[in-house]
């Protein structure tokens, strides 16, 4: 058996350093190729060190002569900035590519990675979020299969093997609730930085971290799931399942639910999309009923918690709405990480920038572009304001 080579697009994130923990366990299986850092040159250097990839990709241009020197004893080609990310995806060896970067950086990457034929296995939910259109679209006519990784789209596709001829009538997308769960208007009034870093059940990055407390992960979540299965809006509903052992659930037309359920750890569906459609034997912590006597589920708090109906309204207006959502939430999550805004005033001025951005209908990639700047400019601009 030939190995899979594979590319991570964000190796020294969360889902990227969980995805070596994954790929270290089956040496016989997987050729790792390509890893790629924006800033962490001291983590990247590590990981090529151990790992021996063909090629590294640093996007910091100050950080490439260190990278570079650090590496020159080694049999490892050395490259920086973003468009080196688009070229290393189209190398012969690299069969899938583990998008694992962060935000709208995303998208470029994975159109390279897709017109070179390469399969994807989807982290970065943020390209569908902005561009699911056009990604699907130019996946279906290379003939190039994405395998989710997040894990509630990992249920969903688990739960379609050998289903795939059968209509979904719906699926339920579960949501952890986060950090402030139950909280009113009011109590989020004052809620601090440091209580929204800490998510209950995951450790991740920190934007997804906020974009979870906020529920707009759930809001992205539901537009990557309409273009992953191809689904319409009214057929995508969120459920609030604090403990997070059910990943996701899908009911068919004749009323029969699956649920793929497991402790929450995300190599699981990391190594799924990697290996698809095998299982492999894992030493990962199993699930005792005992330990969890009660899964409880509950509707999401949809008033207090806005980003969740901002997302099914741009998902609605089609075009670039939710690109310009992305964006809008992308610098406010980063404001509100600098401690420039508050809590509430992610989900505020996303709404703002939302409603302000025109929309274009049936968009081409530079209608993207053009949305996504522009969203971008206008959030500064409100932030400058304040
Ligand atoms: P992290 O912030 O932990 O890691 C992001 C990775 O991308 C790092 O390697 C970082 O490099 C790199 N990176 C950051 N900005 C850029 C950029 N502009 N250009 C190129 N590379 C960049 O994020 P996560 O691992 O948490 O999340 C990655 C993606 O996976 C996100 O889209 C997230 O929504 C999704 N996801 C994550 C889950 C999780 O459990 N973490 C679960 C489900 C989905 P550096 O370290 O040098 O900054
Ligand atoms: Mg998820």
């Amino acid at each position: 058996m030939s190995k899979k080579g594979i590319a991570i697009l964000g190796s020294t994130g969360s889902i990227g350093t969980q995805a070596l923990e994954v790929i270290e366990k089956y040496p016989d299986f997987f050729d790792l190729q390509v890893i790629t850092a924006e800033k962490n040159a001291e983590l990247l250097i590590e990981q090529a060190l151990k790992f021996q990839p063909n090629a590294v990709v640093i996007g910091d241009e100050t950080k490439y002569q260190h990278v570079k020197e650090a590496l020159a004893k080694e049999p490892i080609h050395v490259y920086t900035g973003a468009e080196a990310l688009c070229q290393v995806v189209e190398m012969t060896e690299v069969h899938i590519v583990l998008t694992a970067l962060v935000g709208y950086a995303g998208l470029k990457p994975t159109l390279s990675a897709i017109d070179a034929k390469k399969d994807i296995a989807l982290a970065n939910k943020e390209t569908l979020v902005v561009a699911g259109e056009l990604v699907t679209k130019r996946a279906r006519e290379m003939g190039v299969n994405i395998y989710p990784v997040d894990s509630e789209h990992s249920a969903i596709f688990q739960c379609l093997t050998g289903e795939f001829h059968n209509p979904i009538e719906k699926i339920y997308l579960t949501a952890s609730g986060g950090p402030f769960r139950g909280f009113t208007h009011e109590q989020l009034k004052s809620v601090s930085l440091e209580q929204a870093l800490k998510h209950p059940n995951w450790s991740m990055g920190a934007k997804i971290t906020i974009d979870s407390a906020s529920l707009m992960n759930k809001g992205l979540e539901v537009i990557e799931a309409k273009w992953l299965f191809g689904l319409k809006p009214e057929q995508i509903d969120v459920i609030v399942h604090p403990q997070s052992i059910v990943h996701s659930l899908v009911q068919f037309t004749d009323g029969s639910m699956k649920a793929q359920m497991g402790l929450p750890d995300m190599k699981l569906p990391i190594q799924y999309a990697l290996t698809y459609p095998a299982r492999f034997q894992t030493d990962f912590p199993r699930f005792n009923f005992m330990d969890y006597p009660q899964l409880t589920f509950e509707q999401p708090d949809r008033k207090v918690f806005r980003n969740l109906d901002l997302a099914y309204e741009a998902m609605e207006m089609e075009g670039t709405a939710a690109c310009v959502l992305n964006a809008a939430n992308e610098i406010h999550v980063a404001a509100f990480l600098e401690r420039k805004i508050s809590f509430l005033q992610i989900a505020e001025f996303n709404e703002y920038i939302l409603k302000k951005v025109e929309n274009i209908l049936q968009p081409t990639y530079e209608h993207y572009v053009e949305k996504d700047r522009e969203a971008r400019d206008l959030a500064l601009q409100n932030l400058g304001s304040l």
